[in-house]
């Protein structure tokens, strides 16, 4: 089955500048900028410039240029803001798939969340 991805969703929005946020990094290929509703002392969200829905569309279609670009921002954002483990206190990396995964914006990004104590990877439900 093949990926749809939707244009009209905020992300989309957000990198055709119809909807400001406060951005934190930008390169060629990936905007990273801070979530809406922070959900820890450090929360920013980094999306490709391209249009994939998810985690899984990224890594099959993306080029290998798009994938290291937004690896390398990611990265150099969690120095920037003083949480990457050789300088800070650590942080944690996401990224929701689907409906298991509780995706709500249909563009894939990373949430990097850091500068408190995250708990458990994942909620039990049971
Ligand atoms: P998801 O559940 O898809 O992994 O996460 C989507 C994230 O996008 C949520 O953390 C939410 O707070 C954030 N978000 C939704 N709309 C906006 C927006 O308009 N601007 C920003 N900066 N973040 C948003």
């Amino acid at each position: 089955m093949a990926y749809v991805y939707d244009d009209q969703n905020i992300f989309a929005r957000i990198l055709r500048g119809e909807i400001p946020n406060k951005t934190v990094r930008e390169t060629a290929h990936t905007l990273a900028f801070h979530d809406i509703h922070p959900q820890a002392p450090v929360h920013v969200l980094v999306i490709p410039k391209g249009a994939y829905v998810n985690f899984d569309h990224f890594a099959a279609e993306a080029s290998a240029d798009e994938i290291a670009d937004l690896t390398r921002t990611a990265g150099d954002i969690c120095r920037e803001l003083g949480v990457a483990s050789d300088i800070g206190e650590g942080y944690r990396v996401i990224s929701n798939a689907g409906k298991h995964g509780m995706q709500e914006v249909p563009h894939y990004h990373l949430h990097i969340l850091g500068g408190r104590v995250m708990g458990r990877l994942v909620e039990r439900l049971d």
